[in-house]
């Protein structure tokens, strides 16, 4: 069957090859999904791509791995497909070009919101403002007025939404997802959850070398529940403020600032230990022409860990307005790039999780 990209029909000869072999089937979800085709459509294979979980089991459990001739490399082929599923998908077209240079487009957007929050905070108040320790309630406010902060985030954020919402719904629809049910999504919660699929089959995840260990799907948690915390304590805080009228920032005990500071402390360590992964990486597994999306995407996540702990900690003395300057353009650039980047690679997975239940399920019927 032709394919689109060389990506795809690399992909689908290495399916082809692994459908007369079957011997990594107890792995992960990626074979018995693979085991119920006999041809593969691109939609097929983005979906195989996003199932996999690239713990590189089956690279070093393949009797045809480089250097037999058969060169079969399945999880650094299915990250290639993976990555430019994200781009295929992506709404709107013209964005696509973005992924191929996510990690330029990252630092920039950090650098240019950084300097118009600086300048932002001087024109709203005064120069000396942005370096007076201020101990006030609702000192953040003081840089920033409330309903500014409101409008440009509650923006960027609406239109992050409609945008993953577009591209997830292009991906749903071109790997044939219909007919998932309840039972099938509450089954792919829980593996997106567990993160299931990451554990080689049992002994843990294979990156820098050929022993399994459960380091990553660690990092991926702390970094994940990190996020919820943080997203969770933004929501908390807005509560707070309209219905109590209790602007932030809060004292360390109340709820807001407690889920910031566990979310904070996941999104500094989880980011950290995933960029040391990443970094040790065996070569043969990485999708190279794709890291500069995969670092940007953890550093944007990390600076803005780091900074709402900054916050937390600096938010008194005269470090207030850069780093709050810091933290606002690291969420900024995280919300209007998130649709363009790795981001997505968590909805897109939990959605082939969906259509794999479902898949599950209809065999078992039948
Ligand atoms: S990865 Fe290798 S060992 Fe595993 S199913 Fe494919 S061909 Fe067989
Ligand atoms: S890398 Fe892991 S998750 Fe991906 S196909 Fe191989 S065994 Fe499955």
């Amino acid at each position: 069957m032709p394919h689109s990209t060389p990506a795809l029909t690399e992909a689908d000869r290495l399916m082809t090859v692994c459908n007369s072999c079957r011997y990594c089937e107890g792995l992960c979800a990626v074979f018995p999904a693979m085991e119920m085709k006999r041809a593969f459509t691109d939609g097929d294979l983005n979906h195989l791509a996003n199932l996999c979980h690239a713990c590189g089991a089956c690279y070093h459990d393949c009797q045809f791995a480089p250097p037999h001739e058969f060169d079969v490399n399945v999880p650094q082929v299915l990250a290639q497909v993976r990555a430019e599923s994200y781009a295929q998908y992506a709404w709107p077209a013209a964005a696509r070009p973005v992924f191929a240079r996510h990690g330029q487009v990252l630092v920039l957007g950090m650098i240019v919101s950084f300097a118009l929050f600086l300048a932002g905070f001087v024109l709203a108040s005064d120069p000396g403002a942005l370096w007076a320790a201020h101990r006030e309630p609702g000192r953040f406010y003081a840089l920033m007025p409330h309903n500014a902060m409101i409008a440009l985030f509650g923006a960027a954020f609406g239109w992050m939404v409609l945008a993953v919402a577009m591209g997830a719904r292009a991906f749903w629809r071109d790997s044939g997802a219909s007919g998932v049910l309840a039972g099938d999504h509450g089954a792919a919660g829980r593996d997106a959850a567990r993160l299931t699929y990451l554990d080689g089959g049992g002994p843990g995840c294979f990156n820098e070398d050929d022993m399994p260990k459960d380091r990553r799907r660690l990092w991926h948690h702390l970094t994940f529940y990190g996020f919820l915390l943080c997203f969770a304590a933004t929501s908390v805080a807005t509560v707070y403020h309209y219905a109590l009228d209790r602007p932030a920032p809060y004292a360390w005990w109340d709820l807001p600032a407690l889920l910031g500071i566990a979310g904070g402390i996941g999104l500094v360590i989880g980011p950290l230990g995933l960029l040391d992964a990443k970094r040790r990486r065996l070569a043969a597994l990485r999708a190279t022409p794709h890291e500069g999306m995969e670092y940007g995407f953890v550093v944007v996540l990390l600076v803005t860990g780091a900074s709402g702990l900054g916050l937390r900690i600096l938010g008194e003395t005269g470090m207030l307005g850069p780093l709050l300057a810091l933290h606002l353009s690291a969420v900024l650039t995280f919300f209007l790039t998130a649709p363009y980047g790795k981001f997505v690679h968590g909805l897109y997975r939990y959605l082939a999780l969906a259509r794999y239940a479902r898949d599950m399920r209809r065999a078992h019927d039948s």
